[in-house]
C-alpha cells in the first residue's frame, strides 16, 4: 500500500535556487550544498546527518541549524520529530503541503516512508465533534524491522 517515495521526482537544483532567489534570499553555498543533500535523501534527516555529508570546510553545525531554520520558515523543507526528540528535515515541494507519515524501526532506527493517509475520516468527526476548524494531525508508526527481527 505504501509507495516508495524514492520514485518521487524531486525539483533539480537550478529550480530549489531559484525558488530561494525568488523569495529574495541569498543563495549561499552551504544552502545549496544542504538543498543538494536533502535532494538526493528519501528519508528525514537531521541536522548533524546533514552536517556530516556536506563537504568538509563548507560550514559549520551552527550554520546548517540556522539554514534549516531559514529553510523551513520559507515553506521549502518540512520537520518531523520521529520519536527522539530531533528535529529531521525533508525537502518540500513547492504546492505540496508534505503531509505524510513514517514507520520506524525501534532497533536499527531505519525508516519506511508511508504516503497513505486514512486518518481523514477521523480528522472530519474529531472535528465535527468538538466544533473544531482546519483540524489536522501527526502521526508516525514504529515496530521492528524485517532485518531486525532475524
Ligand atoms: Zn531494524
Ligand atoms: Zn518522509
Ligand atoms: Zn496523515
Amino acid at each position: 500500500m505504501s509507495k516508495n517515495r524514492q520514485s518521487h521526482r524531486h525539483a533539480d537544483l537550478p529550480q530549489l535556487t531559484e525558488r530561494l532567489r525568488r523569495k529574495s534570499r541569498k543563495v549561499t553555498v552551504p544552502r545549496q550544498a544542504i538543498l543538494r543533500i536533502l535532494r538526493e535523501q528519501a528519508h528525514p534527516l537531521s541536522n548533524k546527518e546533514i552536517f556530516a555529508t556536506l563537504p568538509k570546510g563548507d560550514c559549520d553545525l551552527a550554520t546548517v541549524y540556522r539554514s534549516m531554520h531559514l529553510l523551513e520558515s520559507m515553506g521549502m523543507v518540512k520537520r518531523f520529530d520521529l520519536g527522539d526528540g530531533v528535529a529531521r528535515y525533508e525537502l518540500l515541494e513547492e504546492g505540496d503541503d508534505g503531509h505524510h507519515h513514517h514507520l520506524i524501526c525501534v532497533r536499527c532506527s531505519g525508516v519506511v516512508e508511508i504516503d497513505e493517509c486514512s486518518m481523514r475520516e477521523l480528522e472530519e468527526r474529531i472535528a465535527a465533534a468538538n466544533s473544531f476548524a482546519a483540524v489536522t494531525h501527526k502521526l508516525e508508526f514504529f515496530g521492528i524491522c524485517p532485518g531486525c527481527q532475524r
